[in-house]
């Protein structure tokens, strides 16, 4: 049976197992999915054991993203833009090809879950680490009216910038510059604030009347931001549980070449 993994540390809240073991259900593929729980220095030596063993594919989640890129004989582009992998991908010839479906993921909850159109809109994006990153490029690509990116360290956002300035209408500020700023037709928290029970420093009035808000961490109760989401009058105040389940979708895509039926199991997931 064709094997495949999520390594993560740690790991034994993945979703990913499950959402897996749906799409293969629903598309009548005969395949093993299980989450490894890689040792944090040890994690080149869990993936080489796990091809060692004949897997054919594997996702990727923190902390070892950055690792897996590393790890990679061949990139997609969107990887090598992402400078992260979040799917493996064991090619016939042996080679292992990193790609990273996370952006696409986003890019379809929003556009097509949710239907916000992103096209001639202000975006704004909290956050500068490995998910903002990964998301630009797409989010960029559906041409809106400007992407202003706001992180706690300057430094990291206008490295973005300088990486992302020539694909699209973006700007970078720090938070205390927000209340500055017009109101964003979408606000996306790319920040693990949440996490750590903390929201970011974010002013009344960013937010634009009936304007739309995404966490892209997910959580059973509302998570921080998407508290003040509600306060602030979100039409839409989504969290990344679809996000999470579209960037599987396009990862079983691509090792099985079947696009399963993402939003019956965003349904299940939802009504556990
Ligand atoms: P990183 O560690 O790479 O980046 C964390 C970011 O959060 C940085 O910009 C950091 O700012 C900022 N940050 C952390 N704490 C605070 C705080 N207290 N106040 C303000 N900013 C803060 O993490 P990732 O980018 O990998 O992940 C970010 C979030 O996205 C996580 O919650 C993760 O779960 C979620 N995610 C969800 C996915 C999904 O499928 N739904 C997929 C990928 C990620 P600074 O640079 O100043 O340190």
């Amino acid at each position: 049976m064709d094997m495949y993994a999520v390594f993560g540390n740690p790991i034994s809240h993945s979703l990913s197992p499950h959402i897996h073991l749906q799409f293969a259900e629903q598309c009548g593929q005969n395949l093993h999915y299980r989450a490894i729980l890689a040792p944090l220095d040890g994690f080149a030596e869990s993936l080489a054991d796990f091809f060692a063993q004949g897997g054919k594919g594997c996702n990727i989640t923190v902390p070892f993203k950055q690792d897996a890129y590393r790890l990679c004989d061949e990139l997609t582009e969107r990887a090598r833009r992402a400078a992260a992998v979040n799917t493996l991908i064991r090619k016939p010839d042996g080679k292992r090809l990193g790609d990273n479906t996370d952006g696409a993921g986003l890019l379809r909850d929003l556009t097509q879950n949710l239907a916000l159109p992103l096209k001639g809109r202000r975006i704004l994006l909290l956050g500068a680490g490995g998910a903002a990153r990964g998301v630009l490029e797409p989010l960029l690509g559906e041409n809106p009216g400007e992407l202003v990116i706001a992180n706690r360290s300057l430094d990291k956002a206008r490295n973005l910038l300088d990486e992302f300035a020539t694909l699209g209408p973006l700007r970078v500020c720090g938070f205390a510059d927000l209340s500055r700023e017009q109101p964003f037709e979408l606000i996306i928290n790319a920040t693990s604030a949440s996490l750590a029970g903390e929201l970011p420093p974010l002013p009344d009035g960013l937010l634009q009347d009936q304007g739309a808000c995404y966490d892209m961490l997910y959580s059973k109760t509302p998570t921080l931001f998407q508290q003040w989401a509600g306060i602030q009058g979100a039409l839409v105040n989504a969290d990344g549980l679809g996000m999470l389940v579209e960037q599987a979708a396009e990862a079983f895509f691509l090792w099985r070449g079947i696009r399963p039926d993402s939003r019956a199991v965003l349904k299940e997931l939802r009504g556990r």
